[in-house]
């Protein structure tokens, strides 16, 4: 635990790939504001919950490697 959560970093983002002010560090990963919250928000039937898993897991994977 410790430091993987901090707030105001900066992107870019690993999901829509735009730099912004306003997000989350998972790990060593950016996620913006948006996202993290389209995240929180998609349902586990809509289309786009794959390919947050998926990038999810590219985060998971790297710091694995
Ligand atoms: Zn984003």
């Amino acid at each position: 635990m410790g430091d993987a959560l901090q707030h105001e970093c900066t992107g870019p983002c690993i999901i829509c790939g735009l730099s912004k002010e306003q997000g989350i560090m998972i790990i060593s990963e950016f996620i913006c504001d948006d996202c993290e919250k389209e995240m929180v928000r998609t349902d586990v039937s809509d289309p786009k919950y794959p390919f947050f898993i998926h990038q999810m897991k590219q985060i998971i994977y790297k710091k694995n490697a």
